[in-house]
């Protein structure tokens, strides 16, 4: 974390928006998809780093493309059945999600496909509270970094494992405010006290 991104951090942090695929669990080659419990492989430290969000007080969501849907590879009650195995692995390290949104849309059809808002507005929906001068959006793509620079937000770069980055990854390194290799390392820069 350099010197400067401290001066964009928010004031007080309240909600946390965190990309699922390559943030929360492995991410799959481009161009395959999580289409299963079997699929969703928890990254290291993901849990404990949620945890420590939510002993801070701050709010934790989640918010996922899949086109995957669109596209007929799986369906809607498969992403839910994912985010349910998920909060479970979570409760073995006292951590918790507040909220799952995703985008079951096909590229250029919806307004909640990121970059575009329609998944911070379903947020706000249920958590009036959000405020996206107070939330900080974390991803390992463009579309999520860009999702968060247009909303307002402090934004994140996760970098992930090299061999499963997207092409547009090094415009979303470019473009954040903050480059972190992990969820974990994340968490530790956002709490850190100035
Ligand atoms: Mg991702
Ligand atoms: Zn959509």
């Amino acid at each position: 974390m350099t010197h400067s991104a401290l001066k964009v951090r928010p004031r007080a942090l309240s909600t946390v928006f965190l990309d699922r695929d390559g943030v929360l669990n492995q991410k799959m080659p481009e161009g395959s998809y999580v289409r299963s419990v079997a699929d969703f492989h928890p990254l290291p430290g993901v849990a404990e780093a949620i945890a420590r969000l939510n002993r801070a007080g701050v709010r934790v969501v989640v918010v996922s493309n899949q086109r995957g849907i669109a596209l007929g590879l799986y369906i809607a009650a498969d992403v839910r059945a994912i985010h349910e195995a998920f909060q479970k692995h979570l409760e073995g390290s006292g951590a918790r999600v507040d909220g799952f949104y995703f985008c079951p849309h096909d590229k250029g059809q919806c307004n909640c496909r990121k970059p575009l808002p329609g998944l911070f507005d379903q947020a706000v929906a249920e958590f009036p509270q959000i405020t996206a001068a107070s939330s900080a959006m974390l991803g390992d793509s463009l579309s999520d970094i860009e999702f968060g620079r247009r909303l307002g937000m402090l934004t994140v770069f996760i970098a992930g494992a090299e061999e499963h980055r997207s092409p547009s990854a090094e415009d979303a390194r470019a473009l954040a405010d903050l480059r972190c290799p992990s969820l974990a390392e994340a968490v530790e820069a956002l709490l850190q006290n100035p």
